[in-house]
């Protein structure tokens, strides 16, 4: 199958980065990219002419959890304990998830693909333990993913809403790394390879020394990527310095953890940070590891919590990569939110640019993954390319496509997606998505959790004690 594209503007990749190209034709023979210039003599089974759109490569999307994310929203908006430094993990999380069941969070994986979808992801990286269902829904939509079943030595938990305490499982999570090691080895590699497994012991304070030693050596003798949620709340932060007399980040690399195949979310709360007041040079261990970072902003921000800042990481040298994480899940927002908060926290316009946060959410992921053959529009390259409207409401005038991507353009000018040479959204449309469907199962799972709060919080509160409603009901008088 040769599929021929000619759009007026073409993000392609030269000399190692990416380069503006008018007027480009990008040619895939099947799953590849087999050329890209100003013009190609040759038949074609399928020549799209597309000289007001903008064509780029799909967004690498580094950190998600499908199987929850969507039961976010109307909940933990505007929330954040300052007892828990902000933190939503210790109470919000457990009340949410006591009530979540198998079922439910099928019905959230199947809402979240095409969200990703029209919001310009094209790989996903999912951690979660639903796994099959993952790649069975992931699969059939034409999404790229690398699916980790996570694991770990034991839980956080809260019986006062002041303290957080740690119980522990007797076999040390034993049992769920050889269940996460045994969907790598049965599932890597199908459908044509768009289905990738990695590995992800859950957070760093919830995985014992012994477990992320034994993780490293399998992920090195696997040749599989990494994850972990690492320096992601200050409650985390001090309970590693309290065990190990050194930041989250040092002790990893005391035990050897660290490296270019490991993707560290979110690594927000590093030693060095306002939030730490901890002297550390954290940022400058993982630069000299080649520790990957993936960074959601959101999930942060929208409790008022800001990394310090994506344009110092990136200046040291740190590889950093983009995700959604919560809801919504929106690389669009992602990338835009990344490049305003960060020229907020340093208080300069010129950095964080549409350019480095594109570079992010593309070539920085590729590199996380080890994948040299994805994040570019490059001969030789996988096809999982972006079709943008270039003349629509929002993307008008358009001189800059990837300026106007990260600062103006709304889901709606997202036209096309190509995921190993195949069409998964055209006209917008994702198909084979029974959307109102999707919407009304996720409708029905979030009631279900919002009524089974009190069971899971530690005061037995209910959803409107937990987190009240913008405005109070109305009422008859
Ligand atoms: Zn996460």
């Amino acid at each position: 199958m040769r599929r021929v594209i000619k759009a007026g503007h073409v993000i392609a990749f030269q000399n190692g980065g990416h380069r503006h190209l008018r007027n480009g034709v990008v040619v895939c023979e099947d799953d590849r990219i087999a050329h890209v210039g100003h013009g190609f003599e040759g038949e074609a089974d399928e020549i799209v002419e597309a000289p007001g759109k903008v064509l780029t490569p799909g967004l690498i999307n580094t950190h998600v959890h499908l199987s929850e994310s969507p039961l976010d929203k109307s909940f933990v908006e505007d929330r954040g304990p300052r007892q828990f430094y902000l933190s939503g993990l210790f109470e919000f999380l457990t009340a949410r998830n006591i009530s979540i069941t198998d079922a439910m969070r099928r019905d959230c994986i199947a809402y979240s693909i095409p969200e990703l979808i029209r919001t310009g992801t094209t790989t996903v990286m999912e951690i979660g333990t639903r796994g099959h269902d993952v790649m069975e829904l992931a699969g059939r939509a034409g999404l790229r993913a690398y699916i980790a079943q996570s694991y770990r030595s034991g839980r956080w938990f809260t019986d006062d809403g002041r303290t957080v305490k740690y119980e522990w499982q007797e076999d040390d999570g034993a049992a769920a790394l050889e269940a996460a090691v045994k969907f790598v080895r049965d599932h890597d590699g199908a459908m044509n390879g768009r289905i990738r497994g990695y590995l992800s012991p859950s957070q760093v304070d919830t995985c014992s020394e012994a477990l992320l030693r034994r993780t490293r050596a399998i992920a090195d003798e696997m040749r599989v990527p990494l994850a972990l949620h690492t320096s992601q709340s200050v409650p985390e932060f001090l309970e590693m310095t309290r065990r190990h007399g050194c930041t989250p980040i040092e002790w990893l690399r005391s035990i050897g953890f660290l490296g270019p195949d490991v993707i560290l979310g979110h690594a927000i709360m590093p030693g060095g940070s306002s939030w730490t007041n901890y002297h550390a040079d954290d940022i400058g261990i993982l630069a000299d590891t080649a520790t990957n970072v993936a960074h959601a902003v959101w999930v942060f921000a929208r409790r008022g919590i800001a990394m310090e800042s994506f344009a110092r990481y990136l200046e040291r040298g740190v590889n950093m990569t983009m995700a959604t994480d919560t809801c919504p899940q929106s690389m669009i927002e992602a990338l835009r939110w990344t490049a305003v908060v960060s020229k907020i926290v340093d208080r300069r316009t010129e950095i964080a640019t549409a350019a480095d946060v594109f570079n992010a959410a593309t070539l920085g992921g590729a590199k996380a993954l080890g994948r040299d053959d994805l994040g570019r529009i490059a001969p030789g390259a996988k096809a999982d390319m972006l079709l943008w409207h270039g003349q629509s409401l929002f993307m008008t005038p358009l001189r800059d496509p990837v300026r106007n991507i990260v600062y103006s353009a709304q889901s709606e000018d997202l036209d096309a997606s190509m995921v190993d040479g195949e069409w998964i959204m055209r006209d917008g449309v994702v198909p084979g998505q029974d959307l109102p469907a999707l919407a009304a199962a996720v409708q029905r799972a979030a009631e279900t959790m919002w009524a089974g709060t009190p069971n899971g919080d530690w005061n037995k509160r209910t959803i409107d004690q937990l987190s009240p409603e913008s405005f109070a009901e109305w009422r008859a008088l």
